[in-house]
C-alpha cells in the first residue's frame, strides 16, 4: 500500500517549479514534498482495490500556499468530481475514501475563521457517500472528537494519527 497524502496549510507549495525556461539538464529536480510518498491533492487513485481521492489545503485566512476561498475549493472539488465520475467501478461505489486537510463545512468543532470547513467537501461526501472521509486541520488538544457521519459516510478527524478499520 503506498503512502498517500495531501498538503496542509502549513506545508510549502507542492506545485512543480516552472521548467519552461530552464536550461536543458540530464536530471530533473526531485518532485517537491516527502520523497517516496504520493501526493493525491486534486487526484483520484486506486490502491489495494480502493478508490481514494484527496483535496489538500484550508480556507484562506492569510497569505501563503495551500489556502483557498470557498469558491476556489468548489472549483477544485468539481474537477475532482468530474474525474471521479469517469471512473469505471465494479461495486458501484465511485469513491471509497476521501482524504482532505480541512474538514467538511458544518462538521468542524472549531468555528473561528481559519478553521471553518469547506462547503464543497460536504457536497462531495453527500454525492459520493464514500466509506470514509478523513480530515485534519482541527487540533483536538487531547479531547476525543467523536466520529460523525454525512449520510452513510464516516467522517473522522485523524489528528494526530488514527488507525481505522474499513
Ligand atoms: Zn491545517
Amino acid at each position: 500500500m503506498p503512502l498517500l497524502y495531501v498538503p496542509g496549510n502549513h506545508d510549502p507549495s507542492l506545485e512543480p517549479p516552472d521548467m519552461s525556461w530552464m536550461p536543458l539538464r540530464t536530471e530533473l529536480p526531485p518532485a517537491p514534498g516527502p520523497q517516496g510518498c504520493v501526493n493525491i491533492d486534486g487526484r483520484i487513485v486506486q490502491a489495494n482495490g480502493l478508490r481514494i481521492a484527496g483535496l489538500g489545503g484550508s480556507i484562506r485566512y492569510k497569505a501563503g500556499p495551500n489556502q483557498y476561498s470557498q469558491a476556489q475549493m468548489r472549483w477544485r472539488a468539481l474537477k475532482l468530481e468530474f474525474r471521479t465520475r469517469l471512473g469505471r467501478v465494479r461495486n458501484g461505489r465511485k469513491l471509497d475514501i476521501l482524504v482532505t486537510h480541512a474538514p467538511p463545512f458544518g462538521l468542524a468543532d472549531a468555528v473561528d475563521s481559519a478553521h471553518v470547513g469547506f462547503v464543497a467537501f460536504a457536497r462531495l461526501i453527500r454525492n459520493f457517500q464514500p466509506l470514509l472521509a478523513v480530515h485534519g486541520h482541527i487540533h483536538p488538544y487531547g479531547r476525543q472528537i467523536p466520529e460523525r457521519r454525512i449520510k452513510a459516510a464516516r467522517v473522522i478527524n485523524v489528528v494526530p494519527s488514527r488507525m481505522i478499520e474499513i
